[in-house]
């Protein structure tokens, strides 16, 4: 199969590049499945102009829309990309082969797990990777921030603006002083052990520590870092960073000529509306690359 743009990854990233670059009228195939995207199976409600909203919601609707727009969904992976002259050479799953003359990597990334029990089963019944995302829903509520690196520490000074308890599990400290410091004088509750095993029924009820402190809560959310999917890049000649994410510039290029990058894979925020942001830039500039116009 031939196409002006390969997308790979019907995210929220993903989608909105599919959406622009069809307008710019490329042709345009998309890679990947909506029920892998970090939005499949979330509540929203910092998204704009749309109240509370179920990210399964906003997908189904975002394809739909980028399908009226003449975009092909293709509903598998990509497992190997390269280079074919100036164009783009790829493996889906199933064996077909697609080439392109631009591509957009919209992966995401996937968040680092614990994997302790209760993990997986309590999983968006108290269970979080995104404090971020669902502070809002625990006001007046119990939370514990589970975490070594920044980005845990001001998770936790964060949630304390919402929450009537914030507890900090941490047990091999990365975080600079001055976060944790600020932390500590926000109120958060310093717990020095390893996460055991995380207690509830229907919803969480506590975490329970190595050291054998159980913490009641209604909410754990571990904040360990993420891994990117970032490998594809590596094979388009893309380095990624230490992080594994995808640098790119204001244009959403990743500085080789023809692959652009946006969403999650691109680094923080991991929020809709950046994904959303860099997906049209990318999907325009992608489009107006495979026509020979920059
Ligand atoms: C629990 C939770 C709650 C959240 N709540 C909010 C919120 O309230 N508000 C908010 O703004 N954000 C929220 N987020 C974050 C939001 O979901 C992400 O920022 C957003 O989905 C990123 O979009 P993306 O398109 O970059 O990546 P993703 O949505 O993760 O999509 C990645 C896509 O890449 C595909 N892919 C990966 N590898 C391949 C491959 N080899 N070949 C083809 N395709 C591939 C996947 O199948 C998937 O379709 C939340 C996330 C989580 C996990």
């Amino acid at each position: 199969m031939e196409t002006d743009v390969l997308i790979i990854g019907s995210g929220p990233a993903g989608i909105q590049a599919a959406i622009h670059a069809s307008r710019k009228k490329a042709s345009v195939a998309v890679a990947g499945r909506t029920s892998a995207s970090a939005a499949s199976g979330t509540e929203m409600d910092n998204y704009f102009g749309t109240g509370p909203v179920s990210g399964d919601e906003l997908l189904s609707r975002g394809v739909s829309q980028a399908e009226s727009t003449g975009a092909r969904f293709l509903g598998e992976n990509v497992i190997t990309a390269g280079r074919r002259g100036d164009a783009f050479e790829f493996t889906l799953e199933g064996g077909e082969s697609v080439t392109s003359k631009a591509v957009v990597i919209a992966t995401g990334i996937s968040r680092r797990k614990l994997g302790i029990p209760g993990e997986k089963e309590l999983f968006g019944k108290g269970v979080s990777y995104c404090a971020v995302c669902d502070c809002n829903f625990y006001r007046g509520r119990r939370a514990v921030i589970v975490g070594n690196d920044s980005e845990a520490a001001v998770s936790a000074e964060m949630m304390t603006g919402f929450a009537s308890e914030t507890s900090w599990v941490v047990w091999d400290l990365q975080a600079s002083d001055v976060l944790f410091d600020k932390a500590v004088a926000a109120g958060v509750r310093i717990l020095r052990s390893k996460p055991k095993a995380i207690v509830g029924e229907s919803a969480v009820e506590a975490l329970e520590l190595e050291d054998g402190t159980v913490v009641p809560t209604d909410g754990v959310f571990i904040e360990l870092g993420a891994r990117s999917a970032a490998d594809i890049a590596m094979d388009l000649d893309v380095m990624p960073e230490m992080d594994d994410t995808i640098k790119v510039d204001s244009g959403c290029a990743t500085g080789v000529p023809g692959v652009f990058a946006c969403g999650d894979v691109t680094g923080r925020p991991w929020q809709v509306a950046k994904a959303v942001g860099q997906g049209c830039v990318a999907g325009m500039n992608a489009a107006a690359y495979a026509r020979g116009e920059r």
